[in-house]
This record gives structure tokens, C-alpha cells and sequence, in this order.
């Protein structure tokens, strides 16, 4: 199927999750003169610090240079992982092994925290403990995954269970994968509810966001800071840096350090109920081992498919990356070939030079942020972590707190080196 037969008449191209949680109405309310602590940024990272620093009792203004959660955290595909994405061998490397197991054992933390929040807040947003299917797209890998099932890192319990490729059609309807294996513990999660309940609970808590409005500059004045915006000053105590992929020029330290890449979702028309039985037959979240990784699921009702990948770097028109995505969900499941597209949508995930998150304090700002493409839950957790530590509390304390956090010569936020790193992944993913 090409061309405009592709696409269903309804098309839309802008996230599924957008229809059924409309964009948040908050007004246009007045930026006020001071508040104790300044939230940048207004997805999961910055709403979830917020509701900690506004129930601990500071007035807390969340400003958004678009509209609230308009960046990756309404976006997403809503799958909610121990997010950490370097092996404990790697991480032991680099940081030693006591550091490597905390890395690791707060990954999945964050995952766990996420489903108890969910449920003490009371938040009505289709979470469920779905597990994840991660699919070997090699026998190579199939062979990797085995050995990390057989000797998972001592003291964590990675909650895992290989599926060979015979049992394969169980889990999923299509043989091209080498068999693979389930996260128990993975969940799925609608992304715009989610951002949504967190939402209402910061402005229950006393919070005030200001959408469509750019911090501009951030300087140090008296004990404070002095916050320059698009619409008018504003002077803090403490401020919080949640922007994450859309990181502007307001903050060239933090800009220095992540790398804004393009990731692509398509849904596709209601599919009759038996072919998403016989397709997802256990209901779990799917993602592969390739470096330019796919990932994809049912939608929360079972009649759509979720359907995502990296298909470029910095292709920005939905119309055109839709194609190439349905291309592969046809070549997973042929029987698919004439099942149209209603939505596609992308956003700027934000990865790091060690694929690792980081959190920290730089000149006195708090920030949190490079969650590479798994921040469902870690953003949410990272970000009630910052709130913590403004308050002073140790609980703010992390497992990633003063991790260095590398960057490149030359390298200033526009990532031109992008387009041959992921030809050479694409590349390496052919031969492993
Ligand atoms: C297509 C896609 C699919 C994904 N799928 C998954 C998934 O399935 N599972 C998973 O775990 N993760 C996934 N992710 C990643 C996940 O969504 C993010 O890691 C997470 O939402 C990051 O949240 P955040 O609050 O840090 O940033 P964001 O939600 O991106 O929020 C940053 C905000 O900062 C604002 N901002 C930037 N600069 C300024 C400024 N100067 N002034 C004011 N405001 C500013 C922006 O407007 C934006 O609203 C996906 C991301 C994308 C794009």
C-alpha cells in the first residue's frame, strides 16, 4: 500500500493518545513576581518534581515554552521498562561494581515505583502489568539474551524468561524473530493520561503552570535566580531544568550533554478483534534487539496497533515516515499489508553519550534528564526525586547523583554526526 490509499480519511497527524485525552486547557494565567521553586519544563519530569516540591510546601510555578506536556511525555508509546539501557558489565567498567548493581537495582525501582504511584494517586490511565516481549532479530542474539537469563548479575532479580523460537507464536504472531525474551514485570501505560493525572494532581497540590512560555535566560542573583521569559520576569529560590530533548539555548551545559533524536509512531485502523487475538495473543508490550530498535504494542482498547521505531534522525513530517514504518509492521505480519494508518506522530528522545540518565545539581540548577528513549517511568521517578532533594530530603538521594556526564568536542546541541551513526547501526544490526 503507497501513496495516499495509506492513509485512512480521518488521518491525523498528530499522537493517537491526543484524541482520546485532549491537550489540557489551563488558560493563559498571570506569570507571577517570585515563587520558591521554578520548574522548566512540563512533562513527566517536571510535573512529577513539582507535585513533591509543591505538597512539601513551596510555591511552585511550571512554565512550558508550548503547551503542558507537549513534548515526549504525551507522545510516547506508553511502554514502561527498568529503563537503564547499559549492561551491568558495561556500567561495572565504568563505575565499579557496588555503583553498577545500585544503577541497575534503582532502574528497576523506578519501574516498580511507577505502578504504586499509579495506584496511591489513584491515576486512571490504563496501567497494567503487561510484561515485555524483547524479540531477537538474530539467532546471535537470541543466544545473548539466553546467557543473560542464565547468569543475570548477582543480587538482581531481572524477572525473565527466555521464549525459544518454537514457542515463539505463543507470545506473538510472526516467525521472523529467533525467539526472545519476557520482562514479567514490564507494564504498559496510556502516555497522555498518565501526563494527565500527574497534571491535575500538581494544580490539586497548589501548583500553577504556564504553558507557552520560553525561559529565555537563567542568572544567578542575590541567594536566588533571576528567570527571563517570554512573558516577564520571574525570581526564584531553586530551579529545576526538565526539558530534556527539547533542551534550548537557555541551558548550553545541559544542551552540551544530550542528543535529540527522531522516534516515529504510527497507529494503524481498528483491526478486527480475532487478528489482534491472533497477533498479541498475551497482550504484551514488544520491542527487538536491533540497535535502531522497533517497538510496538496494542492499543489500551486491543483494537489498534501501536507501531514504532527510529526511522531517521531528524525527519520532522509524519506523512513521511508513516511509509516507512508501515513497511516493517508489513513485514513482521503480512497479513497487515492492506491495514491503513490513522495516526502518525514523532517526538526528539534524548540520549547521552554513556546511554545512560542523569540527575544532578550544575551552577546551583537542578536538573534531570537523557533518559534514551526509556522514560516512562524514570522520568516520573527522577523527576519526584529532584522535588525531594530541593526539599532537602534524603530520599532525593540517587543512584545516578554526580555520575560524570560526558560530552563531545565541538559537539554544541545539533547532533550532525547522526545520520552516519545510525547507517553504521543499521549496518552493525545486519551483521549481529
Ligand atoms: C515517539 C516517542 C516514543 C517513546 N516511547 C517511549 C516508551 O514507550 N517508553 C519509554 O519509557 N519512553 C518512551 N519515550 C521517551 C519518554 O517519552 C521520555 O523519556 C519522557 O517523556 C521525558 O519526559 P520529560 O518530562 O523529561 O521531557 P518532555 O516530556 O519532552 O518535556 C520537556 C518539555 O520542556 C519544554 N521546554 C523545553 N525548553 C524550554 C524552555 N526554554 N522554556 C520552557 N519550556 C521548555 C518543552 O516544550 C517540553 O514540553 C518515547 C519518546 C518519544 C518521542
Amino acid at each position: 500500500m503507497t501513496g495516499a490509499s495509506l492513509f485512512t480519511p480521518d488521518f491525523k497527524a498528530l499522537p493517537y493518545w491526543w484524541g482520546r485525552t485532549p491537550r489540557p486547557d489551563l488558560g493563559q494565567p498571570a506569570l507571577p513576581a517570585r515563587a520558591d521553586v521554578v520548574v522548566v519544563g512540563s512533562g513527566y519530569t517536571g510535573l512529577s518534581a513539582a507535585l513533591q516540591t509543591a505538597r512539601g510546601g513551596r510555591s511552585t510555578l511550571i512554565l512550558d515554552a508550548e503547551a503542558a506536556g507537549w513534548g515526549c511525555s504525551t507522545r510516547n508509546g506508553g511502554q514502561v521498562s527498568s529503563s537503564v539501557k547499559p549492561s551491568f558489565s558495561e556500567l561495572a567498567a565504568r563505575h565499579g561494581e557496588e555503583r553498577a548493581r545500585g544503577i541497575i537495582a534503582e532502574g528497576h525501582r523506578s519501574l516498580a515505583w511507577l505502578g504504586e504511584f499509579v495506584a496511591e494517586e489513584k491515576i486512571d490511565c490504563d496501567y497494567r502489568v503487561s510484561g515485555r516481549l524483547h524479540a531477537a532479530h538474530s539467532a546471535r542474539q537470541y543466544e545473548a539474551l539466553a546467557k543473560l537469563v542464565a547468569n543475570p548479575p548477582a543480587g538482581i532479580d531481572l524477572a525473565a524468561r527466555l521464549v525459544p523460537r518454537s514457542e515463539q507464536r505463543k507470545e506473538l504472531g510472526t516467525d521472523v524473530y529467533h525467539g526472545g525474551i519476557v520482562y514479567t514485570r514490564h507494564a504498559a501505560v496510556d502516555a497522555a493520561r498518565l501526563h494527565r493525572g500527574l497534571l491535575d494532581r500538581v494544580v490539586e497540590a497548589g501548583a500553577t503552570i504556564v504553558p507557552y512560555c520560553e525561559v529565555t535566560t537563567i542568572e544567578r542573583q542575590g541567594g536566588g535566580f533571576r528567570i527571563t521569559t517570554s512573558r516577564g520576569e520571574v525570581f526564584a529560590r531553586d530551579v529545576i531544568v526538565a526539558t530534556n530533548a527539547y533542551s534550548r539555548r537557555v541551558t548550553p551545559w545541559l544542551r552540551r550533554r544530550v542528543i535529540p533524536i527522531g522516534s516515529y509512531i504510527i497507529a494503524t485502523e481498528p483491526i478486527p478483534r480475532e487478528t489482534m487475538d491472533r497477533l498479541f495473543p498475551t497482550d504484551r508490550m514488544v520491542t527487538d534487539t536491533r540497535k535502531v530498535i522497533y517497538y510496538y504494542r496494542a492499543s489500551p482498547d486491543r483494537a489498534r496497533i501501536l507501531f514504532g521505531g527510529r526511522v531517521s534522525w531528524n525527519e520532522t513530517d509524519p506523512l513521511k515516515s508513516a511509509p516507512r514504518l508501515h513497511a516493517e509492521l508489513v513485514r513482521l505480519f503480512p497479513e497487515l499489508a492492506n491495514v491503513r494508518v490513522s495516526h502518525s506522530w514523532m517526538g526528539f528522545v534524548a540520549f547521552t553519550f554513556d546511554k545512560l540518565m542523569h540527575t544532578g545539581t550544575h551552577d546551583g540548577i537542578h536538573f534531570a534528564a537523557g533518559y534514551c528513549g526509556s522514560g516512562v517511568g524514570m522520568a516520573t521517578y527522577l523527576g519526584m526525586k529532584l522535588g525531594l532533594r530541593v526539599l532537602g530530603m534524603p530520599e532525593g538521594v540517587t543512584a545516578f547523583d554526580n555520575l560524570p556526564f560526558p560530552t563531545r568536542p565541538y559537539y554544541t546541541g545539533y547532533p550532525w554526526f547522526l545520520s552516519a551513526a545510525i547507517s553504521y547501526y543499521r549496518w552493525l544490526d545486519r551483521r549481529t
